[in-house]
């Protein structure tokens, strides 16, 4: 079946109510763990129907938003799915409330029940106007973004095509376009600042009114955190700010040495990692993928036999065309036991990101599709993000497919890339803690504390005059995680950890790093992160011995290479 053979038709919700209402009643009054086992097993294979029209609609309203039809279902699905809402709530709760829980759990797993546990604790009608005004303004603070026009050599230009030029090797152009975009930003900082202020203090409210003293625990609840707590992600940056920091300061030594700059240095030299231009990959978007498939054919017979599925099933909508949603994801359509990717090519290294990240998504999504509930199909998000962050190191093997001569550029920039990343991403998180500890602040207070915490964290970095959103301590606001997904951030750092664990011994030995991967990635949602990695005889990024291992080995490896 391919996808675009799948026939969608618009799901009966009255029915749908119906059927979570019933089956919840069954589920109480079921005598034998026999009996509750066929209402689970009939809600599974009921749900995921549901869930794929619901999905399929969606994928077919991004692929062309003027289409009118799934331009209407895409609607109808949105004023339906929160009333359906409390239906599937009521069945989680009877499942929950089972005798037969000792059962399911030696038959199923135990983290289905734990994750179900926590989604509830995030929900009660009485924050549903929160919820709402959340929702709105979320979507402004999106669509604020997203309809920029920011006048930059005589026409204009959105912030996502403005992103290459501000890499642009010729330095006056690369800075006139931050300039270009800072001044777009400062024009617009005063209603950032009031979105923000004013989720703030929706979320606190939410977090109280469920019992908690402000919105922290609240938020770890909607992240899904099942093993770890805010003690552990403290410890965490002490240890990114011990470890991954001064290494990352002598990256941006070496870069700052390549383009002469002078440390701190300035926003526009910051996103540099070679005078000459970063590594940009070769070939057009239908290369990239052809490259893409090489790939995973050659890398084990597991990816092979998965990107044969996908290219036959044409599970993948990349290319950009008119009328086409922006933005990129990896969903699945569980009636099918099939991933799905959308994305938007535009010739940058961004494609060859889909093709390996992305796709170590719909890779570890694929492997785990007969795991039943198909809720433990995927694990908690920064499991998921090792699946997708490490593949892209897997990949590096075959860099001359996707940036030809730049192959050699492309890994050591993918490296440095890395590791900068995570001093960036604590950052984030630390910011995100003081802002819902302190929910009175002023915008003037969190600018500040912003501009405090990034000396920590990033101190290659210099607030410019002349770039006066920067300097004012905004930077975070072109941050999306940080209005659209609260604490979703540090996610990525954890990851990454992991994911330089599999650099490390790519350097030595690819079939044992592959073994250990598919280790990883098998048993999917039915354990917690913690678990996956131990189990797999992973490091955990939480254990600070972890940390120091992978930055030291990182450190060593980009010291052989500082001239490229
Ligand atoms: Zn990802």
């Amino acid at each position: 079946m391919k996808f675009s053979e799948i026939v969608y038709s618009r799901p009966d919700m009255d029915a749908a109510k119906a059927f979570y209402a019933a089956a919840a009643e069954r589920m109480a009054a079921a005598p034998s763990f026999a009996g509750a086992e066929r209402v689970f097993l009939e809600a599974e294979a009921y749900s995921a129907k549901l869930e794929t029209m619901l999905t399929v609609a969606n994928i077919r309203h991004d692929i062309d938003t003027r289409d009118a039809f799934y331009d209407a279902e895409a609607a109808f699905i949105d004023a339906a799915s929160p009333e359906l809402e409390e239906y599937t709530n009521a069945w989680d709760r009877a499942l929950l409330a089972s005798p037969f829980r000792a059962e399911f759990e030696r038959r199923y797993n135990r983290v289905m029940f734990l994750n179900t546990e926590i989604g509830l604790r995030t929900f009660s009608p009485e924050i549903v106007p929160e919820l709402q005004r959340e929702n709105a303004l979320t979507s402004e603070y999106s669509k604020l973004l997203a309809g920029a026009q920011i006048p930059f050599e005589g026409r204009s230009w959105t912030l996502s095509q403005l992103a290459p030029v501000k890499q642009d090797p010729d330095a006056a152009r690369r800075r006139a376009a931050w300039k270009a975009e800072d001044a777009w930003y400062a024009e617009n900082a005063a209603r950032l600042d009031a979105i923000y202020g004013e989720l703030v203090g929706l979320r606190t409210a939410m977090g109280r009114k469920l019992g908690h003293e402000n919105y922290i625990p609240l938020g770890y609840d909607r992240m899904s955190r099942n093993c770890y707590g805010i003690g552990e992600v403290e410890a965490f940056r002490a240890a990114v700010r011990e470890y991954i920091v001064p290494i990352a300061g002598d990256i941006y030594r070496t870069v700052a040495r390549r383009l002469s700059c002078g440390l701190p240095m300035g926003y526009a030299d910051s996103a540099m990692w070679y005078t000459g231009g970063n590594a940009a990959p070769v070939g057009s978007p239908e290369e990239i993928l052809a490259a893409g498939g090489k790939f995973y054919h050659e890398l084990s017979a597991e990816t092979a036999e998965f990107i044969d599925f996908m290219f036959e099933r044409e599970l993948f909508d990349v290319l950009s065309r008119p009328g086409k949603a922006g933005g990129g994801y990896c969903t699945s359509l569980p009636e099918y036991k099939a991933p799905f990717i959308f994305a938007n090519f535009n010739g940058t290294s961004g494609d060859v990101e889909v093709i390996t990240h992305e796709a170590g998504h719909a890779f570890a999504n694929y492997l785990a599709r007969d795991i039943v509930p198909a809720a433990s199909q995927w694990p908690s998000m920064e499991a998921c993000e090792v699946h997708s962050m490490s593949m892209e190191f897997f990949a590096e093997g075959w860099a001359e497919g996707f940036f030809g001569a730049d192959a050699d550029k492309f890994r050591w920039q993918h490296l440095a890339d890395a590791l900068a990343f995570i001093p960036y991403g604590t950052l984030v998180d630390h910011f995100q803690h003081e802002c819902y500890a302190h929910p009175g602040w002023t915008p003037e207070e969190r600018n500040a504390r912003w501009l405090e915490l990034q000396g920590v964290y990033m101190p290659w970095l210099k607030p410019e005059p002349e770039l006066g959103f920067y300097a004012s301590g905004r930077a975070w606001q072109r941050q999306r995680h940080i209005y659209m997904d609260p604490f979703y951030y540090i996610d990525y750092c954890l990851a990454q950890c992991v994911s330089l664990e599999f650099w490390a011994m790519l350097r030595t030995d690819r079939e044992a790093a592959w073994g250990k991967y598919m280790a990883y990635a098998r048993p999917a949602g039915t354990l917690t992160f913690r678990e996956l990695l131990k189990q797999a005889g992973l490091g955990d990024p939480f254990e600070p011995g972890a940390l120091r291992g992978v930055a030291e080995a990182a450190k060593r490896w980009l010291e052989g290479r500082e001239g490229a």
